[in-house]
């Protein structure tokens, strides 16, 4: 259930409100106030009301609208707000500003290395990467690694790169952010938080990024093997503490065959479409694990109707420290950009014919 407030609630009405929602709810669940779209709204996971409580609740002065919603994930479903998020990264840093998701946004394309690994190996990529026609810079400071003896990222010293890249190509940039103790440090840099695979559900995580005071925007990854409505939940967590700026990011699931890393789920794209107003972006490099399939599974992506594509790229993607075999050369990136540009272009004209007709 979601209970929109009015905004001239009194806090005495607000306090007899909460005091009944403590009762009904018999003191067993949380109850989150947070506010939505300028508006002020508690969150509880309750339906079925009986007469007497459903009556004392619309009767309380401060109710503006009760929405129940049937799905265990409430702010960020489709139910919830019909009109897709736009979300606008790079505020507050001096770059361009990127819309992500909306009605009428083309799709956005990220790019860059694995990982950040030395100022020359990031400068020289994001020149490539903006050349390219992209819009963000992608670049991990901070690497989860499946083995403590691989490389780790250059920690603080990776960000500062990645906001001189920003300063120098305009680009605004999307890092990762492994703990919720880095989050303010890291928002700093970024203009995406980034949240791993590996940390989908690593609570006090999302509810840091939640609560950041900047509302810096968040692309939560899918987990290695998490559901749909796991991964909504988690999406929720970030949410429900402040951060409407979600963008969900479906980088492929674990599978039984090792010829590819992952299997890329693109049937979740336009199933989110269905359940969610988040925006929803690719990311082909990590979903596959193989360059060579880069270009077709990014155009596959559009195609089912994603709102951007997040690609590994290096300019020597052999030498590369992280994830070479996944990495894709700028010049590969210029053609996947153009060919995004003509399937969005494709696609919108298909929807105003449709709606013409
Ligand atoms: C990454 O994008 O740098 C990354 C580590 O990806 P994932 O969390 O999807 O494995
Ligand atoms: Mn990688």
């Amino acid at each position: 259930m979601i209970i929109s407030i009015h905004s001239q609630a009194t806090s005495e009405e607000r306090s007899q409100l909460m005091a009944l929602l403590h009762r009904i709810s018999g003191n067993q669940r949380p109850i989150t106030t947070t506010r939505m779209a300028g508006r002020e709204v508690i969150v509880l996971d309750l339906h079925l009301l009986d007469t007497t409580a459903q009556t004392a609740l619309d009767e309380q002065a401060a109710v503006e609208r009760i929405i129940y919603i049937k799905t265990p994930y409430k702010l960020v479903s489709r139910e919830f707000q019909a009109a897709d998020t736009s979300i606008v990264v790079g505020k507050g840093h001096t770059c361009k500003t990127v819309n992500v998701g909306g009605q009428s946004a083309s799709p956005v394309i990220i790019a860059g290395p694995c990982a950040v690994e030395n100022r020359e190996q990031l400068i020289t990529t994001a020149q490539a990467v903006a050349n390219a026609g992209a819009h963000i810079l992608r670049g991990g400071a901070f690497k989860p690694r499946t083995s403590p003896y691989q490389f780790q990222g250059l920690g603080v010293d990776g960000l500062h790169l990645l906001s001189e890249a920003r300063q120098i190509t305009g680009l605004p940039v999307i890092t990762e952010v492994m703990e919720p103790e880095m989050v303010d440090v890291v928002a700093e840099h970024a203009d995406i938080l980034q949240i791993g695979s590996r940390n989908m559900q690593n609570f006090p995580l999302l509810r840091a990024a939640g609560k950041h005071s900047q509302q810096r925007p968040v692309m939560l990854k899918r987990g290695l093997s998490a559901t749909i409505d796991e991964w909504l939940l988690a999406a929720e967590y970030i949410v429900a503490a402040g951060n409407p700026n979600v963008i969900l990011c479906e980088r492929g699931i674990r599978s039984y065959d090792p010829q590819t890393r992952n299997v890329l789920d693109l049937s979740c794209v336009p199933l989110l479409h269905e359940l969610t107003h988040l925006p929803i972006i690719v990311d082909p490099s990590h979903a596959t694990g193989r360059r060579e399939l880069v270009p077709t599974m990014s155009r596959a992506s559009i195609a089912a109707g994603a709102e951007g594509l997040i690609i590994e790229v290096h300019p020597d993607p052999n030498s590369a420290l992280c994830d070479g075999k996944q990495s894709i050369t700028p010049e590969q990136l210029q053609k996947i950009v153009r060919e995004t540009r003509i399937l969005a272009g494709m696609m919108q004209e298909e929807t105003s014919l449709t709606s013409v007709a």
